[in-house]
């Protein structure tokens, strides 16, 4: 009888560990990790945790309750002195980050949460970082219906020590981008109804996984990141147009690996990559993410290449593509990214070192944003209302 009991306790036991060993799901390998410093970016309904890492690391992640919080557990790390241990948020979804050196081997970073909806984590790398998306509860869902403007947010790629790719005849891909997405604000701020944020405005650097928090903060409608294309293939060139999702299509890897600046052979490996692949899925289903961006994306492609091929004939459409950027992961609102033209191809290098058509792809840009939007029921709705209102 005593046995038994003792038994069933150990069972008891047992499956509990074994439960919270299937809740807290291991994550991938590596050694000596530094956690080198912890950022977070808050809006009223949106906090994205960035740790930043020395290397790939393997860790255990876990929500428990009360007090309710997520801890990271990251093996094979350490974490010194000068780094800031608590971090204090206060922003209504968390309370606060804090990391310590759990034990020799193992950093723990806790998120003590003070009300959250839905969350979501996922690794990028070069520079390795563990980024932590948390959504605040039931506050978005009423604010695009009564929002009258139309947010929109342009990220032109690159910047400051980044200059992209560069072209045969040392054009930077950021200044081209740069001056193209300003071009694009100048023309969308003409209309009011238009609410308009750069990620950049100037030549700085800027992380990818700030760039997709930008938007995430403006609680923006639409976030367009702006890229020229390259290629060790000299004659290649035209237009394409990425959503965010997985492809085997090798050249729309090639692509998405140089904008993330990864190998080919990591943008190979990353499709074995847990936490992004659960990420993609869930960012995908949400909200009809996915069927948005995919008519983003037409028409901005559509409308660039109608638009430039207007004065500049042969201009090639290479169509929607899709592919994993790190830019566009994690990003709360249709999301793309658009190459508008190849900077390694000579004859497209003359064409971006142009005014006029650099002036054209922005005008494509605007129409492309303009035509999604009037397609979009909800924000016509809000449109006419606020017509009606006026008068
Ligand atoms: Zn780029």
């Amino acid at each position: 009888m005593f046995y038994n009991l003792s038994l069933k306790r150990t069972f008891i036991v047992l499956s509990s560990l074994f439960i919270s060993i299937i809740l807290c799901i291991p994550g991938r390998a590596n050694s000596d990790v530094k956690v080198q410093n912890i950022k977070h970016f808050s809006s009223q309904d949106y906090t994205r945790v960035v740790i930043e890492l020395s290397g790939q690391v393997e860790f255990n992640k876990c929500k428990i309750s009360n007090p309710e919080r997520i801890f990271f557990d990251l093996k094979n790390s350490y974490i010194t002195k000068e780094i800031k241990t608590v971090l204090p948020v206060g922003d209504g979804i968390l309370k606060s980050v804090r990391a310590s050196q759990y034990n020799s081997e193992t950093v723990r970073v806790v998120l003590d949460i003070e009300e959250i909806s839905d969350w979501n984590y996922f690794i990028i790398e070069n520079p390795a970082r563990l980024i932590i998306d948390l959504k605040g509860k039931n506050k978005k869902s009423n604010s695009s219906v009564f929002l009258a403007k139309r947010r929109i947010v342009i990220d032109p790629g690159h910047g400051g020590h980044d200059p992209g790719a560069v072209g045969p005849k040392k054009l930077y891909e950021k200044n081209v981008v740069l001056d193209i997405a300003l071009k694009l604000r100048k023309i969308l701020q003409k209309n009011p109804m238009n609410e308009v944020f750069l990620t950049r405005e100037s030549d700085i650097y800027l992380p990818l996984e700030e760039r997709t928090a930008i938007a995430n903060k403006k609680n923006a409608d639409l976030f367009i990141s702006i890229h020229a294309n390259a290629s060790p293939n000299r004659e290649a060139r035209g237009v394409e147009t990425y959503l965010l999702n997985w492809t085997d299509d090798e050249e729309a890897m090639k692509v998405a690996a140089r904008e993330n600046k990864i190998s080919l052979r990591k943008m190979r490996a990353m499709k074995k990559q847990f936490d992004i692949l659960e990420t993609i899925k869930t960012d995908l289903m949400r909200e009809n993410k996915r069927d948005e961006s995919v008519k983003l994306a037409n028409y901005i492609q559509r409308s660039i290449i109608s638009g430039v091929n207007e004065k500049y004939k042969n201009i090639i459409d290479h169509g929607v593509k899709q592919a994993m950027f790190y830019v566009l992961l994690g990003a709360n609102m249709p999301s793309i990214l658009a190459e508008v033209s190849f900077i390694s191809n000579p004859q497209e290098e003359n064409l971006l070192s142009n005014e006029t058509y650099r002036e054209e792809i922005a005008k494509a840009l605007a129409e492309g944003i303009d035509t999604y939007f009037k397609s979009s029921p909800a924000i016509q709705k809000v449109a006419e209302l606020t017509f009606h209102g006026l008068q």
